[in-house]
């Protein structure tokens, strides 16, 4: 049996093949049968530019529908698909280039030369361009090439891509994935939120990350759904194509925008039957509002790099808003207390690991880091603190790495963060632990205000006083114009503790 993922797409493709597959608001479209057409070309073009089975595909280019076309070429001829965050610079490239030795680098036009030089100094053989319009090196050479029909037969522990992790609390990991990790994750997807054939996904997350390549693209090729493809997140087109939409993926940031928008109403979102969240944590006031003006539940879900998607709110039943949701089928969980060692019990917070066929085989020439994090019994220590209700809810608390200890005692930050934000002048807030003499670690917060706010730290303080023990309130406040964010809008409480360092010594 071929375990190659595109085989079951191919499957799908063949099926589907007068359906559109992806189009852009451009007015560009790929039926199912280009799908499988033009990725066979361009799995021709890789193999002219040498690219063979096992081989890595480093891609650095901004979203379009042929990256996606690229990306199952790559799954094909059995090459690693190896996506890299369009922000990334030179010195960034040249660490990814050196770790990963690519066989191919595929790169923006208006950045050849720069690629060119990177390739030669860290040995990649090979260069091609991809831009957003249909045009570059890649697209013209697969256009002439001979199409490769045949899909490589593999085995379900091949890799099919190395992806690397947001870079929130470090320097990203490459994280290795079988064709099985990613096929049955978007099979239990696909069953688990009810997508079919008539889906039609409004795609505008980034493509280079797990949340819309894999959740996204793979659940839809699974389904034979469609998928609109925006460049980014605009509120303006995302109002304009809710009509025209039945699911959205979004992380946070997509919904609290729109819930300050006057145009949300129970009609815009007439259409869309789902409206799912993930990659950081959504807010219940966020859910809670946004349910209050369309009527529509978020479904917020669990992921990450490593594992693809883990725990899910329900489809039908109860969405709970601050909540995760329960473990997915086939996946199994466990929550670990930090000192013992053992499962914690009901409604207390551990360290969260999980295990399933989703659970990808280890972090690229990291053994080390792979031992410790991937245990022999198949369970990954997922590195967020978690806490299970009685209804068997997940709640994730946030990561251990954030966790401040300060004079022995542990503090949450998102307890605090949450009663700080309660404040009607505080837009958002961030709970660090810094280096303290004393007591290891103080509290303390940085705080985002509204416009012309008049908060100062005493009100902070007074605030807080009689709502919780003095330990795990912050003894400093920062004002600060904005959180510190990555691409996928999550906060990088590190940068936080570096710029703050000093504060109490
Ligand atoms: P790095 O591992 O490089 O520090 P990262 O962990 O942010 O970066 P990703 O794999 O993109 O890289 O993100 C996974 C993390 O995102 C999870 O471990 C978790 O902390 C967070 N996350 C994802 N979904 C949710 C969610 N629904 N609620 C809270 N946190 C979430
Ligand atoms: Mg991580």
């Amino acid at each position: 049996m071929n375990h190659n993922l595109f085989e079951t797409f191919a499957a799908k493709m063949r099926e589907r093949a007068d359906a559109d597959f992806i189009t852009t608001r451009e007015g560009r479209h790929y039926s199912y049968t280009d799908a499988l057409n033009i990725s066979a070309q361009l799995a021709g073009a890789l193999t002219e530019l040498g690219v063979t089975q096992g081989d890595r595909v480093a891609v650095q280019v901004d979203k379009s529908p042929e990256a996606i076309l690229l990306y199952l070429a790559c799954l094909r001829i059995g090459g690693v698909y190896l996506p890299l965050n369009t922000g990334y610079t030179g010195d960034e490239i040249r660490y990814f280039l050196n770790d990963a030795e690519p066989a191919l680098f595929v790169c923006r036009p208006k950045l050849e030369d720069e690629a060119r030089a990177l390739a030669a100094e860290t040995g990649c053989p090979a260069v091609a361009t991809l831009g957003s319009a249909d045009d570059g090196s890649l697209m013209e050479k697969s256009r002439h090439a001979t199409p490769c029909e045949e899909i490589v037969t593999l085995g379900e522990n091949d890799l099919a891509a190395i992806l690397y992790t947001s870079g929130t609390t470090g320097r990203s990991k490459g994280a290795m994935l079988t064709h099985r990790n990613l096929a049955s994750n978007a099979e239990t997807l696909v069953k688990t939120w009810l997508f079919s054939a008539n889906d039609r996904l409004i795609h505008a997350l980034p493509i280079f990350h797990t949340h819309g390549l894999f959740v996204a693209c793979n659940v839809v090729l699974m389904a034979g759904a469609s998928m609109l493809f925006l460049p980014k997140f605009d509120a303006d087109i995302i109002f304009e194509e809710l009509p025209h939409g039945s699911v959205m993926m979004g992380v946070p940031t997509f919904y609290t925008r729109l819930v300050q928008d006057a145009r949300l109403t129970p009609q815009a979102a007439e259409n869309m039957r789902l409206f799912i969240s993930g990659s950081a944590p959504l807010t219940s006031e966020t859910h809670e509002a946004f349910e209050a003006k369309t009527g529509h539940a978020i479904l917020e879900r669990y992921g990450m790099t490593e594992t693809n998607m883990n725990i899910s709110n329900p489809y039908q039943g109860e969405r709970r808003a601050g909540t995760v949701g329960v473990p997915l089928p086939g996946v199994d969980i466990r929550i670990i207390d930090r000192e013992s060692g053992a499962e914690v019990a009901e409604g207390d917070i551990g360290i969260l690991q999980v295990r399933g066929p989703n659970v990808f085989i280890g972090y690229w020439r990291m053994p080390e880091k792979t031992r410790e994090e991937l245990l022999d019994d198949g369970f990954f220590i997922t590195g967020d603190l978690a806490m299970r209700d009685a209804q068997g809810y997940v709640h994730i608390v946030g990561r251990d790495k954030d966790l401040v200890i300060s004079g022995g005692y542990n503090v949450y930050p998102k307890e605090v963060e949450q009663l700080i934000d309660e404040l009607e002048q505080v837009v958002e807030s961030a709970v660090i632990g810094l280096p303290h003499p004393d007591f290891g670690e103080g509290v303390a917060a940085a705080v985002v205000c509204q416009a012309g706010a008049s908060l100062d730290e005493t009100t902070i303080f007074d605030h807080l006083a009689g709502r919780l023990a003095k330990y795990k309130q912050p003894k400093r406040v920062f004002f600060v114009e904005e959180l510190p964010r990555n691409t996928m809008g999550k906060v990088q409480k590190n940068e936080l503790r570096k710029r703050f360092a000093d504060a109490y010594q």
